[in-house]
C-alpha cells in the first residue's frame, strides 16, 4: 500500500480515530465512516491512562504499558495539527486499601512497573491516610494509599475529536453513515453504506464490539463480544477536582476527577447483555455502592449523569486486541477487542496500524508482539 492509497476507516471511536490520524497525517487518503451509534465505548470510557497501577498482567500488561507510555509522542504530534487539548493531564493515580501490608505487597511489582516505564510513569510514593486524604478529601479516613505519579486521565470524547480534527486538517473525509456491505475486487474494496459506494485500496474495520458482525458477513469468526460498562458522573461544587488524583482500589472499580468539580465514578463490567445500552438499578447501585465504600466525602456530590458504553471485549487467552491484517482477505484490516484498556492503548496501536498499512516501519508493533497479520481466532 503505498501513501497515495485510499483507505476507508468504519468507525470513529478511539480506534478508528486513531488509524485514520495516523493514515492521514502519513498522507494517504482517508474516509471515515461512522453510524453514530449510541453506547459508543469511546464516548462512555473513564479516561484513567495508568497502566502501571493496573491488575493487568503479561502481554496485555505489556501492550498496556507501551499504550500508556506513547502518550507524550501522541501530545505532541497532535499539537502540530493544531489540537492542543484533549482533556489529558497527569495528574497521578492511587491505589489504595485499608491494609498498609497490601499496599507494600503492591507496591514492589508497582516499583518495578513504574521503574521500566522511566519519567513517564513518574515516581512511586507511600502516603499514610493522611497525606492520601490531602491529595483526595473524599477518602475514607482509614485508607492509606500508593501514588504514581505520572498516572493521567484524559477525555476520551476529546481525544477522540481531537484525532478526527487532526486528521481532517490532513485531509481525510468524515462520513456519518452506517456501512451496510464490504465487497472485496481485484485488489480493491467497496464499501457499501446507507446512501453510497466507496472504492478504496484498503479496508479498516473499527467498528469497536460491532466488528465481530461486520467480520462475520464476509466469512471471518473473530473472538469479540460486547460488555456493557456502566459509570456515573458526580459534581463535587468548590472542589479543585483538575488536580485531584484518580483512585483505584485493589479490585475493579475507580474513580477518576476532572476539572469543574466533575468526577467520574464505576464502572460495572456486564457480560452477556449484548447490546442493550440501558443503565440499570443494579448497575447504578453497584457503582454508587463501590464509589462510596472508599470516598464517602463523595455522598452529597451532585449526580449529574449517567453513560453506559459497550466495550469491545477481546476474547483471546491473552486479552490482546486485535490489530493488524485480517488474513485470506487482503486489503482488509482489522482494528478492535481493545476491552477495557481502549484509551489508553488505541492511540498506540492505531498509529500501528497505519503504519503497517502504509508499509512504514512500525517498530511500536514489533514491541507490542503484533504483526501486520494477526490470527482472527481466539
Ligand atoms: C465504562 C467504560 C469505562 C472505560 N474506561 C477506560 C479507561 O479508564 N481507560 C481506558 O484506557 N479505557 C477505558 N475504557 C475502554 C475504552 O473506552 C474502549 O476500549 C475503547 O473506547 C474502544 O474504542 P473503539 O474505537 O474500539 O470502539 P468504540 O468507541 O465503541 O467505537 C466504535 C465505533 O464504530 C461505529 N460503528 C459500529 N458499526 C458501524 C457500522 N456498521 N458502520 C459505521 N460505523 C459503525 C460506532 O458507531 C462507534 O462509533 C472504558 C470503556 C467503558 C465502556
Amino acid at each position: 500500500m503505498s501513501p497515495t492509497s485510499r483507505v476507508a476507516v468504519i468507525g470513529s471511536g478511539i480506534a478508528g480515530a486513531a488509524v485514520a490520524f495516523g493514515l492521514a497525517s502519513r498522507g494517504a487518503g482517508v474516509t471515515v465512516i461512522d453510524d453514530s451509534m449510541s453506547g459508543q465505548a469511546t464516548a462512555a470510557g473513564a479516561g484513567i491512562v495508568a497502566p502501571w497501577v493496573s491488575t493487568s498482567t503479561g502481554a496485555y500488561y505489556e501492550a498496556y504499558a507501551a499504550g500508556g507510555s506513547f502518550y507524550p509522542e501522541l501530545l505532541r504530534r497532535l499539537a502540530e495539527f493544531g489540537v492542543t487539548d484533549v482533556g489529558y493531564r497527569r495528574t497521578g493515580a492511587i491505589i489504595v486499601d485499608r491494609d498498609p501490608g497490601k499496599l507494600a505487597e503492591a507496591a514492589v511489582l508497582v516499583r518495578e512497573r513504574a521503574a521500566a516505564a522511566g519519567r513517564v510513569a513518574g515516581d512511586v510514593v507511600e502516603l499514610d491516610p493522611s497525606d492520601l486524604r490531602l491529595a483526595f478529601p473524599p477518602i475514607d479516613r482509614e485508607m492509606s494509599g500508593l501514588l504514581v505519579t505520572g498516572g493521567g486521565r484524559v477525555d476520551g470524547r476529546m481525544l477522540c475529536d481531537g484525532l478526527l480534527t487532526a486528521a481532517v486538517v490532513c485531509g481525510a473525509e468524515l462520513v456519518r453513515d452506517s456501512v451496510v456491505g464490504l465487497t472485496p475486487s481485484q485488489g480493491t474494496w467497496t464499501v457499501t453504506t446507507t446512501s453510497a459506494r466507496i472504492g478504496v485500496d484498503a479496508v479498516v474495520v473499527a467498528a469497536g464490539a460491532c466488528s465481530a458482525e461486520i467480520l462475520a458477513r464476509l466469512g471471518h469468526t473473530v473472538a469479540i463480544s460486547p460488555q456493557r460498562g456502566q459509570l456515573i458522573h458526580l459534581s463535587l461544587r468548590g472542589a479543585n477536582t483538575a488536580v485531584w488524583p484518580t483512585v483505584h482500589p485493589l479490585g475493579h472499580h475507580y474513580i477518576t476527577p476532572f476539572d469543574s468539580g466533575r468526577i467520574v465514578i464505576g464502572a460495572t463490567r456486564e457480560d452477556g447483555t449484548g447490546f442493550d445500552v440501558r443503565p440499570t438499578a443494579a448497575g447504578q447501585k453497584q457503582v454508587l455502592d463501590d464509589a462510596l465504600s472508599i470516598a464517602p466525602g463523595l455522598a452529597d456530590a451532585t449526580l449529574l449523569e449517567t453513560r453506559v458504553g459497550i466495550r469491545p471485549m477481546s476474547l483471546r487467552s491473552s486479552g490482546l486486541p486485535f490489530a493488524g491484517q485480517v488474513p485470506g482477505s487482503p486489503g482488509l484490516w482489522l482494528a478492535s477487542g481493545f476491552g477495557a484498556g481502549g484509551l489508553t492503548m488505541g492511540p498506540l496501536i492505531g498509529d500501528g496500524i497505519a503504519c503497517a498499512l502504509l508499509g512504514e516501519p512500525a517498530p511500536e508493533i514489533a514491541a507490542l508482539g503484533l504483526s501486520p497479520s494477526p490470527s482472527t481466532s481466539a
